[in-house]
């Protein structure tokens, strides 16, 4: 039986391109108490693997994330697959506004110690003792409300690019670093504010939430389905939308543009500029804004540097690398000394 991909992302591309057939991308969290991540994990994989699912799957003790696209015509078949597991019957699927049938090219099902990296101790708290789940309607009134304090639960680099007008946006490159500073910020708060929270699609949000009921906040309310439902709520029911700029999304198309504003600049000249690119130096990598104009100029990479060692014959550089990992990768999205332009 095969549990694990066999394709490698070119020729995934070449296959998908040759199909030329419409996929939808989407994704969905819950939490659950899974007794075997690993046979869940299995189950997963070879149904999915089956449907000609793509995406990156993320099974743990404390639920599922999941960031996949499906084959349009097979929606209904995998529908009908997850409702009959007990803890995702009629889960909220996300689904992507705009669509790229390469928004994946790989099935990844992986397990991990946590679907959402906290560093939370969570035996000190219940995970499903969540806050008041709000709708998009509920939510726009809600931020009108001076008493709200609106907060991003996402990262620096996802802020940056777009986010709610008004809301606080913490200049942090983890979740737990957030969930702290929030805290600190809002101590004396925690009983006359409303303690409003967003994120991408609302996992971490849904955590969030939990994690302040425990730690005393009396108010606090999630924008259920995140950024992405409250897009799609808002153009069903001709909201007005409130949010600014562009969602960062995890996958290959790396952000849905949702209002017109651009709200960022290019870390290398300054202009306005709202595109995340990653270095071409591939042992760089680091995730910032260039705008087209310096992507040129800096041949894609993000210095001088960089721009050099990208010259360089591909064994040259390989060899460069050698014993060196690609430390940019984790820590340093959208953070480097050598971009001048990032505030
Ligand atoms: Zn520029
Ligand atoms: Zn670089």
């Amino acid at each position: 039986m095969q549990l694990y991909n066999k394709l490698s992302a070119k020729e995934r591309e070449a296959l998908l391109e040759e199909a030329g057939e419409d996929r939808l991308t989407l994704s969905f969290y819950a939490y659950a108490k899974i007794g075997n991540p690993e046979l869940f994990r299995n189950h997963l994989f070879i149904a999915w693997d089956q449907m000609d699912v793509l995406g990156r799957i993320y099974v743990a003790h404390e639920g599922i994330n999941a960031q996949l696209s499906v084959p349009a015509r097979r929606f209904n078949e995998f529908k009908k697959f997850i409702d009959e597991i007990y803890f995702l019957e009629n889960v909220r699927l996300n689904i992507a506004i705009e669509h790229d049938i390469k928004s994946f090219l790989k099935l990844k099902v992986k397990v991990r110690k946590k679907i959402v990296a906290d560093g939370l101790n969570d035996d000190t708290f219940d995970v499903t003792n969540k806050g008041i789940h709000v709708d998009a309607a509920r939510f726009n009134e809600l931020i009108n409300d001076p008493n709200t304090v609106l907060v991003d639960m996402r990262n620096h680099y996802e802020s940056e690019i777009g986010h709610f007008k008004g809301a606080i946006t913490p200049d942090v490159d983890t979740f737990r670093d957030s969930l702290d500073i929030i805290e600190e910020d809002l101590k004396d708060h925690k009983e006359d504010k409303n303690l409003v929270m967003y994120c991408t699609g609302g996992i971490r949000c849904e955590k969030a939430s939990a994690y302040y009921k425990h730690k005393g906040f009396q108010n606090v309310y999630q924008l259920e389905g995140g950024i992405i439902e409250y897009t799609r709520q808002v153009e069903n029911q001709q909201l007005e939308n409130k949010f600014i700029g562009k969602n960062f999304v995890f996958d290959h198309r790396r952000a849905e543009r949702i209002s017109e504003d651009v709200i960022a600049q290019c870390h290398q000249c300054g202009k306005t500029c709202d595109t995340h690119v990653n270095c071409a130096n591939e042992a760089c990598h680091l995730l910032f804004i260039q705008c087209e104009e310096c992507a040129e100029k800096m041949d894609n990479c993000c210095s001088t540097d960089c721009k050099e060692i990208h010259a360089l014959p591909y064994e040259e550089q390989k060899a460069l690398r050698k014993g060196k990992g690609a430390s940019n990768k984790i820590f340093k999205k959208g953070r480097s000394k050598v971009l001048l332009y990032k505030q």
